[in-house]
């Protein structure tokens, strides 16, 4: 999914008929922790009975999800039972296994600790922002100071023209660069053509894997990946305000290639068809999956389309397509680029609020002065932190933490990147397991 100016955010809940394939082509594997898989699929499907936004898809077996809609265990139940599976967990000995069977045991014995937690919060207990991005999302984003914002905004105030506050600046000068309503559908089937061509060239994906776009209105979020199993999504974009040309390659790739389509489509080829595990055919949105999902959809842009490329293309293809200036495509990416870093103003404006140590309004006043959001759009940030909560911090922190692996790893390397990169989409991964 893709939060509200800029930030992306996660499929809702999508139900599919059932997938045969799930089941029988499941490998003998680990019996033991096949079991624990299975239990756990369902408990998160009983979780999505008590809350709507949980379950963010699932193409497993359609007669699971009956079972559990029969049973609707209360949240007490659903605690013991996770409790159970976690004890499951940690009397095993995966020492002598492979690589990969020991991810798998360590990410379901930390989905299903994120479980306990967010069934805790359902429940009534109250966790401070930190801990509950760290229970949640295997992470705790740092806390940066006004100071740090206000040394990002001075540079902004020199780099835009006109008169009035910066965040008014900003706004007049981005008003040039909205694509006109009759030309976004044009444009982002352009950047999307671009970004699956350029994945295509590095990754193997599967024969009929595709997705659909539609355009929706009054949404909390900007755009949604809903993984549909068999390969597809359905993509909606969120047309109820203006959408700035930036906004085309982001959401073709986060969306998209290489983000979460190729993420599900990667997760359910090697891990749910190939090795049979099941696990990975249901995604619970509150979760540390969530924190890889959103960090390699963002970094995913950066992949795709790294260094000056993305300027190119933009400027070549995708300005002129939108009837915009491309002589003025390089101006605006500078301008973009020093916004970009108070994206974590937005976990400020969260933290306090969430902690209750400012009201709403004082929130929505934060990410006006510092995230230099609108007034409009500072408010539709406030109710999707009141939604999402800690969830926000998926984004940057997500993107900052997978850049760093990534890049470490890769060394310089156009391929080695798109191989690491290819590696955390589609293998069991935890958010520390890869700081
Ligand atoms: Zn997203």
């Amino acid at each position: 999914m893709t939060l509200p100016f800029g930030l992306p955010l996660r499929s809702l809940l999508v139900l599919l008929v059932g997938c045969a394939a799930v089941v029988s082509r499941a490998q003998a594997g680990d019996p033991g922790m096949n079991r624990v898989a299975e239990s756990y699929v369902k408990l998160v499907l009983a979780v999505g009975l008590h809350d709507g936004d949980y379950v963010d898809a699932y193409y497993g077996p359609a007669e699971w999800k009956t079972e559990v809609a029969g049973e609707k265990p209360a949240l007490p139940l659903i605690r013991e039972r996770a409790a159970e599976l976690r004890a499951s967990l940690a009397a095993m000995d995966v020492s002598g296994g492979e690589a990969l069977s020991r991810m798998r045991h360590k990410f379901l014995d930390r989905q299903l600790a994120a479980l306990e937690a967010r069934v805790a919060m359902l429940a009534g207990t109250k966790f401070t922002f930190d801990e509950e991005s760290e229970r949640l999302y295997d992470a705790v984003a740092p806390t940066r100071t006004e100071a740090y914002f206000q040394d990002l905004l001075v540079q902004l105030d020199q780099a835009l023209p006109g008169s009035g506050t910066v965040t008014e600046r900003l706004e007049a000068f981005r008003r040039d660069f909205v694509i006109p309503a009759d030309k976004i559908d044009p444009v982002f089937q352009a950047a999307i053509a671009e970004a699956r061509k350029r994945t295509g060239l590095h990754l193997a994906l599967p024969a009929g894997e595709n997705f659909t776009v539609e355009y929706v209105t009054d949404k909390p979020w900007s755009a949604y990946n809903w993984y549909q199993g068999n390969f597809q999504s359905l993509i909606q974009v969120n047309t109820s305000l203006p959408i700035y040309i930036e906004r085309a390659i982001d959401l073709a790739c986060h969306e998209g290639y290489p983000g979460h389509h190729v993420f599900n489509v990667l997760l359910e080829k090697n891990l749910v068809r190939d090795r049979g595990w099941v696990e990975f055919s249901v995604y619970p949105l509150f979760s540390p999956q969530s924190f890889i999902a959103e960090g390699t959809g963002n970094y995913g842009i950066v992949v795709a389309f790294p260094g000056e490329e993305r300027i190119a293309f933009a400027r070549d293809v995708l300005f002129p397509l939108a009837g915009l200036d491309p002589a003025r495509a390089a101006e605006y990416a500078r301008v973009l680029s020093l916004t970009k870093q108070l994206n974590f103003a937005g976990n400020e404006a969260a933290r306090r609020y969430l902690d209750g140590e400012i009201s709403a309004e004082a929130a929505a006043e934060w990410l006006n002065r510092n995230a230099l959001m609108d007034p409009a759009r500072a408010k539709q940030r406030v109710r999707f932190i009141d939604k999402y909560r800690s969830y926000v911090i998926n984004y940057n922190l997500g993107e900052q933490i997978v850049e760093r692996y990534v890049e470490t790893h890769a060394a310089g390397d156009a391929q080695r990147r798109w191989e690491i990169f290819a590696e955390l989409i589609s293998t069991p991964q935890l958010p520390s397991g890869i700081r």
